[in-house]
């Protein structure tokens, strides 16, 4: 018998929509080097081009503004690893590629603590950034992977402004579930990454103020203005101006059956505990603990009753780990064992939350009655 799939995990990758995948098989046919003259070429070019001022017209930025990289991690790694500054103030629920590139400078790195739902402690940013001589790049997240708790970036910005310090947002998260423009946001760099709202894979960029200096991390030719030199991928490129396209507009239908959803959790386990349930979250995002049901066994469950949903703490291996994210929130190591992330996304249904909620009806009496015995 087969399990019809029921595919609740957009925050790890959101299925390519069809505008994407049309926009990257025709690329994919019609080819061409964009840096060639003829007229593959700047068909090509066109296309690209395009495809920036797409995303330009989205962030409300400037097209020079937009570098295309092969994804969120490197838009991190050129972000912090290509900045002239001196030292770094990172969120303690940064995403592992912002930790790593920054750890990897050998510069310093000062970790700004966010609260027990996760927002980052502003007065403690204060603190940080006065009176060093030091130049400094604060770097947070927009949206978080994890809980979904939105971080107060344009604050974050103001408050490194007084203190002559750059900001760095990875906004891999929050595009297409909440609006995000550059003018509002007031940072220097700003990080997308396409699979996340619809794009393909591999595929990002880094929007960046264009008189910051920023050195590249591969050496080569003249292609994106130098900030990430090499052939540049044109099919992936185009997918993600054609999703971004679409994204941009913001449907708004998840938050509606993410709160059923959470209803529905928290009537048939009232001990549910929502992490950040009282915060501003992505309208699309529960990580969720029933105390006792480990998330390790309740996903393989879940997963052959046909639900695709994360442990909370899922690190990149696949393997169920200790969540950083929950841990900086102060979340007891014995609940975040249980926690459970569910993210919907553009073509989720009411018929998939009705599904998710009849399989965790189910798992939690079998967890009852396991319990009990
Ligand atoms: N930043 C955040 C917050 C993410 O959730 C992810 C992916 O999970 C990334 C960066 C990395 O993006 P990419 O998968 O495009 O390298």
């Amino acid at each position: 018998m087969t399990v019809t799939r029921t595919y609740l995990d957009h925050n790890a990758t959101s299925p390519l929509r069809l505008e994407a995948r049309q926009a990257m098989l025709a690329m994919l046919d019609s080819g061409g080097n964009a840096s060639s003259v003829h007229e593959e070429g700047r068909r090509a070019r066109a296309a690209i081009e395009d495809a920036r001022d797409t995303l330009a017209t989205a962030f409300g930025c400037k097209r020079d503004m937009i570098t295309f990289t092969s994804g969120g991690t490197e838009a991190n790694n050129i972000a912090l690893k290509g900045a002239a500054v001196d030292r770094f103030v990172i969120s303690s629920i940064e995403h592992p590629c912002v930790v790593e590139a920054a750890r990897a400078t050998g510069k310093s790195v000062t970790v700004l603590p966010v609260s027990q739902d996760g927002v980052v402690d502003l007065k403690a940013l204060d603190t940080l950034l006065v009176g060093s001589d030091e130049t400094c790049l604060v770097s947070v997240m927009l949206a978080n992977n994890e809980t979904g708790v939105i971080e107060p970036v344009a604050k974050v910005a103001e408050i490194a402004a007084r203190h002559g310090a750059l900001v760095h947002c990875d906004a891999v998260q929050a595009v297409g579930k909440i609006p995000v423009r550059w003018p509002i946001l007031g940072v220097d760099l700003l990080t997308v990454s396409a699979h996340k709202f619809g794009g393909p894979q591999g595929i990002g960029a880094l929007l960046a103020r264009e008189d910051l200096e920023l050195s590249p991390l591969i050496h080569g030719g003249g292609q994106e203005l130098r900030r990430r030199p090499g052939t540049e991928n044109l099919a992936a490129i185009c997918g993600l101006g054609a999703a971004m396209a679409i994204a941009v507009q913001l449907d708004g239908k998840t938050k509606a059956l993410r709160d059923r959803l959470e209803k529905a959790l928290r009537s048939a386990a009232p001990e549910v505990v929502i992490f950040a349930g009282n915060v501003e979250r992505l309208p699309n995002t529960c990580c969720f603990a029933i105390p006792g049901m480990t998330a390790d066994t309740t996903l393989i469950a879940a997963d052959l009753d046909g639900i695709a949903v994360s442990s909370g703490s899922a690190c990149s291996s696949g393997k169920v780990g200790s969540s950083s994210v929950l841990a900086a929130m102060g979340v007891d190591p014995n609940l975040t064992r249980c926690a459970i992330r569910v993210s919907l996304g553009w073509n989720s249904t009411a018929e998939d939350v009705d599904r998710f909620i009849e399989v965790w009806e189910k798992l939690i009496i079998r967890h009852r009655k396991r319990a009990a015995a």
